[in-house]
């Protein structure tokens, strides 16, 4: 290969995380300290939220929301197939029932009149995805649950910085959970954080990501324990979903450079948007408000003409060719465990299907360069047969 390889993904590390983590690690304190605090506050800032709860994946985030606000045995909660695994399963931690519905081809998000649709007296909750970083629909989804009185919680994973209308990912409904891992908007390795305005959610979520450890709250309500810390008494069932020093060090960093990281990958995918406009048979990403958007991967969806065989075939030849890329997602409610626990199978959510038969993620990331971006579209032609 004399073409270097360009990965599917690549974080954006300065000198500034590489001295911010020494720090920590000359302080002594590695976890449960002012890093967090810090880290916390800047994304909750960043959401436009009252609390930030800071834990070591965006899984364990988005699992201490559905405990938080009670969701568990019985309660439906309305949901994308077309996402990662981690926003169904954390329903099905807690014995709650995943209830799909289709997406808009439009925006991949959920198609909002199918949320309407599928409420019954059992829905509990709208869980939704802002799929790619893509805001759109949110504020129907607040509505809906809003007039019929349902929970909210928003799996803003992969939407760090979006905007929808001037209202920040994270903001809407009762809570958001933000993600961490090295492709994201920004990383701290591993980490999520929970972002919201209820005083009962965050101490709830501070109170289960330390082993159910009882917080100021708790002693408020117990005379008993009014003057002691509470450091060995557990009111409840908990985790240790704790993040440590190190990695709120890394985010603090790195928040404090989210619009320069957004500004760079939103360069990026603009210079896919123009290398591709022209590639017949190509759809560019369905991205709205792309001035402002928050980037997290760029997908591009082969055309109705092409099958799913065609899409594997194309990733195959992109990766000989050292392109980093990948489909993007194998839709939640074929994937084995899903059909085996559910019932659901193929053919139930036709437009998820649709759609992820033909995606494929590029590489994508804040440095990516015209050159590099040139190689992939040569690559693609190529694995086109043209
Ligand atoms: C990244 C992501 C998560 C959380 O992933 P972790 O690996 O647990 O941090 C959850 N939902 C979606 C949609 C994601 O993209």
């Amino acid at each position: 290969m004399s073409r270097e390889e360009i990965p599917l993904s690549s974080p954006d590390i300065t000198e500034a995380e590489i001295q911010a983590v020494v720090s920590v690690l000359r302080s002594g304190r590695l976890s449960i300290g002012p890093r967090l605090e810090a880290f916390e506050a800047a994304v909750a800032q960043q959401a436009g939220r009252k609390y930030g709860v800071g834990v070591n994946s965006g899984t364990s985030g988005l699992h201490l929301c559905v405990k938080a606000l009670g969701i568990g045995e019985g309660d439906e909660v309305i949901t994308t197939p077309f996402s990662f695994v981690a926003t169904t399963n954390c329903l099905l931690f807690e014995r709650a029932k995943p209830v799909f519905v289709d997406i808009d081809p439009d925006s991949y998000n959920m198609d909002a009149a199918a949320v309407e649709a599928a409420i019954t007296p059992r829905t509990k909750a709208i869980l939704p995805v802002e799929i790619f970083g893509n805001p759109a629909h949110f504020d129907e989804y607040e509505r809906i649950a809003k007039t019929r009185s349902l929970l909210l919680i928003e799996d803003c994973c992969e939407a760090l910085g979006a905007v929808l209308n001037g209202r920040q990912a994270g903001n809407f409904g009762d809570c958001g959970v933000f993600a961490f891992y090295p492709n994201k908007q920004i990383t701290t390795g591993e980490g999520g954080l929970i972002v919201t305005d209820s005083r009962e959610i965050r101490d709830l979520c501070i109170s289960m990501r330390n082993q159910g450890r009882a917080t100021e709250t708790d002693s408020k309500d117990d005379p008993r324990r009014s003057e002691s810390s509470g450091w060995l008494s557990h009111p409840r069932l908990g985790y240790n979903y704790r993040m440590s020093e190190l990695s709120a060090a890394v985010g603090e960093v790195q928040i404090s450079r989210l619009s320069e990281l957004l500004q760079k990958r939103r360069r990026a995918a603009q210079m896919y948007d123009d290398a591709l406009a022209d590639v017949e048979g190509v759809h560019l990403p369905p991205m709205i408000e792309r001035d402002t958007a928050a980037w997290f991967v760029y997908v591009i969806r082969l055309a109705d003409s092409f099958t799913q065989d065609d899409r594997d075939a194309i990733i195959s030849s992109l990766r000989r060719s050292g392109i980093g890329c990948r489909e993007y997602f194998v839709p939640i409610h074929t994937q084995p465990y899903i059909t085996e626990l559910l019932g659901t199978k193929a053919g139930d959510f036709p437009t998820t299907e649709r759609v992820a038969a033909r995606t494929i993620a590029l590489p994508f990331f804040a440095d990516l360069s015209p050159d590099q971006v040139r190689q992939v579209k040569e690559a693609l032609l190529e694995a086109l047969g043209r």
